[in-house]
């Protein structure tokens, strides 16, 4: 299976994206260097100059204190050794884990990485999504303080998120996962040995980051024909390609973790991170399946849980997202819709936000958090009726996209099994029973001021404690 774009051919990869419906004008090869390659651990020098660095300054690895290995030699001494013996000052600096034994994305993470940061270093992530995001913002947050900008690297340790090609953050604020605007690395390195080498649920988790495509493509869509997301394009489709195909046929080849599998699922997981980048939002790869995600997240940190893998989980939501769309295509009936009651006033939605997510955080910051976020969604939300109007009258167009955008749930679990990912909530580490992923699952749409398909159904009143149940029975 070839990919319809490849991210190991360089400028010619550029130049094909530029000609693309939807890509930003002005930006030119925002990632000038991605490579995918067996033994690139030992180019990470010529990588480091390639990306603007230089040997004469310090070379800032920042990583956490999991031991990774590669071939079976412990991955992240030899990554100093590398460097050391080819002249450069490398120099490591480890995010801390916080209480519940993990390292997060948050403003203390960020700020630590950053205090070491100084001008003319260079910054070299070396880890999974988490140490990636911590590394860039800070790179971000120093370079704007600063002014001028630090070479960023990034040596992406596992096929586990679709976070490193973005320029966006992830970062928990008070408790509620927002997405902050950052910047590109420089390069990006994809040792292929290295990816085959970290734990294999990782790698199904990055299949399963992957997978929410084909609920928030139509989130997306769907939210662009409300009149709520002016950004919409083709580009994030047309990038990804045919993914469910690739994904069946690459399969045996993720699970038996080839060079072959590590380089396809990595150039997919980088044309991810590409996809959101270039759309400017997060959108393409993050609806209602995310939110539902994100609210998991919230109910483990508030309980001072560890978090499950971002990627399985978000697999699992996945599927429940994909499940609704099926029901919602195939029940919707636009002459029932009672428009007049489709628009809730924000006295009573802010009354409800505080009341949900009180339960959640007594301090009532995680609910003020997502009022404040909610409010501009439901007050756009009033002022875009017409388009509401427009859709319900040209709904077998707008059914007939959103068909081609979704895929149903047994689709989904058709790749999860191919690739021997959990399936089930209760296979999740550490796992969420049926009361908690049902609130996620009503409330989601409450945490932010996205619109997806959980919002809609709000508004319309569809009777979703039935949707539920039939959904978790599968
Ligand atoms: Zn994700």
């Amino acid at each position: 299976m070839t990919l319809n774009y490849d991210p190991a051919d360089g400028l010619r990869f550029w130049q094909a994206l530029e000609k693309l419906p939807g890509y930003p004008a002005g930006e030119h090869a925002p990632i000038p260097i991605m490579r995918f390659e067996s033994d690139l651990l030992f180019e990470l020098p010529a990588i480091l100059r390639l990306a603007g660095a230089d040997p004469a300054q310090p070379c800032l690895v920042v990583m956490d204190h999991t031991p990774m290995q590669r071939l079976s030699r412990p991955l992240k001494p030899q990554i100093l050794q590398v460097l050391n013996r080819a002249g450069w000052h490398a120099q490591a600096v480890y995010a801390e884990p916080d209480a519940t034994g993990q390292v997060h994305t948050d403003m203390p993470h960020i700020e630590a990485v950053k205090a070491h940061l100084q001008p003319g270093a260079a910054v070299l992530a070396v880890g999974s999504g988490t140490i990636c995001d911590i590394a860039k913002h800070a790179a971000f947050l120093f370079d704007r303080e600063h002014g001028g900008r630090l070479p960023f690297v990034v040596f992406q340790t596992a096929n586990s998120v679709s976070a490193f090609t973005s320029n966006m953050a992830p970062t928990f604020i008070d408790g509620v996962k927002r997405t902050l605007p950052s910047r590109y690395p420089d390069a990006l390195a994809c040792d292929l040995e290295t990816l085959a080498g970290a734990p294999y649920e990782m790698t199904s988790a990055g299949v399963g980051d992957l997978l929410a495509a084909f609920v928030s493509m139509a989130d997306w869509y769907l939210a662009h024909q409300l009149g709520m997301d002016p950004t919409y394009s083709e580009l994030a489709q047309r990038l990804m390609g045919p993914l469910d195909e690739i994904f069946l046929q690459t399969a045996p080849a993720i699970r038996s973790r080839s060079a072959q599998g590590m380089a396809v699922l990595a150039k997919l997981i980088a044309l991810g991170g590409l996809a959101m980048s270039l759309s400017h939002a997060t959108a393409p790869m993050s609806g209602y399946e995310h939110v539902m995600s994100h609210t998991l997240d919230l109910l483990a940190e508030s309980a001072g849980m560890p978090l499950a893998m971002h990627g399985t989980q978000v697999a699992l939501t996945s599927l429940l997202g994909a499940d609704v769309y099926e029901h919602f295509l195939a029940e919707f009936e636009p002459a029932q819709v009672k428009i007049d009651a489709c628009y809730p006033d924000a006295d009573a939605m802010q009354a409800v936000i505080r009341s949900t997510f009180l339960e959640v955080d007594p301090s009532g910051k995680a609910g003020d958090e997502c009022w404040a976020d909610y409010r501009q969604k439901l007050a756009n939300w009033h002022a875009q009726r017409p388009a509401f109007e427009a859709f319900l009258h040209d709904w077998p167009r707008h059914k007939a996209a959103l068909t081609a955008l979704s895929r149903p749930r047994h689709r989904l679990l058709e790749i999860l099994d191919a690739t021997a990912a959990p399936t089930t909530f209760a296979g999740l580490q550490p796992s969420f029973n049926a009361e908690q992923v049902r609130f996620a699952f009503l409330n989601a749409p409450l945490l932010r001021k996205r619109l997806t398909l959980g919002d809609l159904l709000i508004f319309m009143k569809w009777d979703r404690s039935r949707l539920w149940r039939s959904v978790w029975a599968g």
